[in-house]
């Protein structure tokens, strides 16, 4: 067994062989045997060539936008040779993905998120999967064979542009790019940032949210969704946003401003009017797909750290660091932690493969909620393992963290989705309240029929001066 992928004393225990105990009568054969491939993928072939890539994309600002690391083609290809590619695509709701279920491609998912380069290598890349799953459902027949089948074929990018530095865009209500029909066409007007991949010159297409008829009296039915050649006319990205100061290279986040950019009508994607729709319709297996890769970030993180406590030239005081109980106890919540929120994951992977993303509201923003939270607080416990080394670029872990941080804000921030939940919940506050007195009334009731009384059977009503008499 190689020590690349070994991962227990006892040798290697297969990632099929790991699937939670709920999960697996939902995973076919054939899953289990690609999830074990993903798994070995990863861990031989994308955790070490990552080190090449971040070296391949060079130094200077414009070499790091403008260069494609040679080693993502290399891994493109041997990932289509085991056919490992477009297995984020939901086969109850597309045809043209490779056939796995939600639940199916999140476990694969969780491996993915170990590495930098192995979302890209097998074309299940944010944010590509979330616009080839918007061109694939919402598409005309023209507008999937232009972009979406180049998509499929991992032969150019994508941006979705929706966040406008100027406005809060948790609230998509609020997005101000004006798209005008003008003959044609259709005219844009404004300003994005966050836009993500906009930096790599491959990327050759933008989903640009903007508004059609910004005075609607329905401010649901005033946004429209329309495909940009990123070569048009009229766009400036003006430059590239840091995260915690990572660039993100090749790929980043741009600040670009449109300016009189001409688009044929037909890029319209599926009408005026249906950009909310159409963005809501986006995010819900994204979502499920982030969360499973931060899930495989944790343990990624949990495996880093139990390497440090187990090298023995690291003694503080004397011991290895697993000589120290309160190391322990961060690997055994960890531990738990992970286990716990992976449960989540999948009950949300299988509640959309059950019903539709909108059948599963609750479960997809439970984890939207849960995971990034988790995933912090186990790469953050690495972190401390590690001491100095462990916010150097010496571990992967300083910008796992910083990765993972942004999970509390992009999709849509913590507090939209605790806001949402806790509305929903609190619908059946009066219902519980409801029947909680109806039990009351009837414990009572039964209280006197069983001659037991309905006085309280802690009740005294000792008067002073009466306990002495006990
Ligand atoms: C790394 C990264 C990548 C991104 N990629 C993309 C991309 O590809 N395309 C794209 O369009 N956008 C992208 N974004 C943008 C992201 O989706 C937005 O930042 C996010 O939706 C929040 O919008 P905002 O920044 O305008 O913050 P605002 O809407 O101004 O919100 C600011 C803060 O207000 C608080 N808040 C918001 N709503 C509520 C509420 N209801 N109750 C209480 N508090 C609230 C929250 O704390 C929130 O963080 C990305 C962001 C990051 C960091």
């Amino acid at each position: 067994m190689s020590d690349l992928l070994v991962n227990s004393e006892k040798g290697h225990i297969s990632a099929s062989a790991r699937i939670p105990a709920i999960a697996r009568p939902f995973v076919s054969e054939r899953a289990a045997r690609t999830l074990d491939l993903v798994e070995k993928f990863v861990e031989e072939e994308c955790i070490p060539a990552d080190a090449v890539y971040h070296k391949q994309i060079g130094k200077t600002t414009e070499e790091r936008f403008s260069s494609h690391p040679s080693i993502i083609e290399d891994l493109k290809k041997k990932a289509r040779d085991l056919g490992l590619w477009n297995m984020f695509l939901p086969k109850a709701h597309f045809s043209e993905g490779a056939g796995f279920s939600n639940l199916e491609y999140g476990l694969m998912a969780e491996y993915l998120g170990k590495s930098r380069t192995a979302s890209e290598a097998t074309n299940c890349a944010a944010p590509d999967t979330g616009n080839m799953e918007v061109l694939a459902k919402y598409g005309t027949e023209a507008q999937k064979r232009r972009w979406l089948d180049p998509l499929l074929n991992g032969k150019i990018r994508s941006a979705f542009l929706m966040t406008e530095p100027q406005v809060a865009s948790s609230d998509a209500t609020n997005i101000e790019m004006t798209i005008t029909r003008d003959g044609d066409s259709y005219v844009l007007n404004g300003q994005k940032w966050w836009s993500s991949g906009a930096g790599d010159p491959r990327c050759e297409i933008y989903i640009v949210l903007g508004k059609t008829a910004p005075n609607h009296t329905d401010k649901y039915r005033q946004q429209s969704v329309v495909l940009v050649p990123h070569n048009t006319p009229g766009i400036t990205i003006h430059r590239m946003l840091s995260v915690f100061g990572y660039d993100d290279a090749p790929h980043g986040h741009g600040h670009l401003t449109f300016s009189n950019v001409r688009v044929p009508a037909s890029n319209m994607v599926l009408g005026e009017g249906r950009g909310f729709e159409i963005i809501q319709g986006r995010l819900g297996p994204g979502r499920i797909h982030h969360a499973m890769r931060s899930i495989g970030a944790a343990e990624k993180a949990l495996e880093w750290m139990l390497a440090r406590l187990n090298d023995p030239a690291k003694k503080p005081f004397g011991e290895m660091l697993h000589k120290h109980g309160i190391m322990l106890e961060r690997v055994a919540k960890s531990r738990i932690e992970i286990d716990a929120a992976r449960l989540a994951v999948c009950n949300a992977a299988i509640t959309i493969d059950e019903s539709s993303a909108k059948g599963a509201l609750k479960e997809i923003a439970e984890v939207k909620v849960l995971v990034p939270d988790i995933m912090l607080t186990i790469v953050d416990r690495a972190i401390q393992a590690y001491g100095g080394g462990g916010v150097s670029q010496d571990t992967p872990l300083a910008s796992m963290y910083a990765q993972g941080r942004t999970m509390r804000i992009v999709d849509g921030p913590d507090e939209v989705h605790i806001l949402q939940l806790g509305k929903n919940e609190n619908k059946r506050g009066k219902a519980h309240k409801r029947r909680i007195e109806a039990q009351i009334a009837k414990g009572k009731r039964l209280c006197e029929e069983y001659g037991v009384g309905s006085k309280d059977i802690l009740q005294l009503d000792r008067k002073s001066g009466e306990a002495s008499k006990l």
